[in-house]
């Protein structure tokens, strides 16, 4: 399961309101991508959902459970940082353990969770390998690998590849969808970037000073959109 939905929910910061009021409904097994300009409420919305933020107010619900006030570990879902989150200290096999670890899972148990991710990601031969030895794509992979061994009902992704360069990111890319249509977990990703979006996106949420201008897939954005933000925003080059 991975379904999600937003009521009316607001954030502010002091006397600033960055995210006025948010209505939105995510499928279970959607790419759902966030896309909008920096400083719009991406992140913000992100961290609301995974519980890393309070909203304000409103209500999230996931799979029909109501998680407003629920702790991040509650909600069952996973957070892929950038890959500079790795510990740098520790193997790759013992990176993507750590929340087994922490959940004090049988080793044996661990290992094969372990290894499940690492062939998925292409890992295997890796494992004993630290973040230093890597490249930047396969460091990514290791976040990700990280992610997936707790089974989430959905992956939370923050600008991901923003730190990679623009032929890993190309590459990068595709990973990631291949790695949505092996699993079919549900995926949001948050990016500034327009062909991230139009790429990878089963749907895509506009967004601008913190109000949904328009969710739609690319194609519908493409040939309708609903207004010359929307149009601005993904038909303009890079
Ligand atoms: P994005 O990820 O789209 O670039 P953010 O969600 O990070 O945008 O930020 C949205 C707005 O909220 C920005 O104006 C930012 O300055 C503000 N903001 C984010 N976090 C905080 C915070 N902890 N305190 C005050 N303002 C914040
Ligand atoms: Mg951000």
């Amino acid at each position: 399961m991975g379904n999600i939905t937003l009521n009316n929910v607001n954030k502010t910061f002091g006397a600033t309101t960055v995210i006025p009021g948010i209505n939105l409904t995510i499928e279970d097994g959607e790419f759902v991508v966030f896309v909008g300009p920096s400083g719009c409420g991406k992140s913000t919305l992100l961290r609301i959902i995974a519980g890393l933020e309070d909203a304000s107010s409103g209500k999230i619900e996931i799979d029909g459970k109501d998680v407003t006030d629920a702790a991040p570990a509650k909600r069952g879902l996973a957070m892929v940082f950038q890959s500079y989150a790795l510990y740098p200290h520790m193997t790759v096999r013992n990176n993507i353990a750590f929340p087994l670890k922490m959940a004090k899972l049988d080793k044996s148990l661990i290992d094969r969770k372990v290894e499940d991710a690492a062939r998925v990601l292409n890992l295997t031969n890796y494992l004993e390998r630290r973040p230093g030895q890597l490249s930047g794509g396969q460091r990514q992979r290791v976040a990700i690998g990280r992610a997936i061994v707790r089974e989430p009902s959905a992956f939370l992704f923050d600008e991901p590849l923003s730190n990679l360069d623009a032929a890993l990111r190309g590459t990068m890319r595709l990973e990631i969808s291949e790695l949505h249509n092996q699993l079919k977990t549900t995926m949001i990703y948050v990016t500034h970037d327009q062909v991230e979006a139009m790429t990878m996106a089963d749907k895509i949420v506009v967004l601008n000073a913190g109000n949904i201008e328009q969710v739609g897939s690319p194609l519908d954005l493409y040939h309708r959109p609903n207004n010359l933000f929307v149009a601005g925003f993904i038909g303009s080059p890079r």
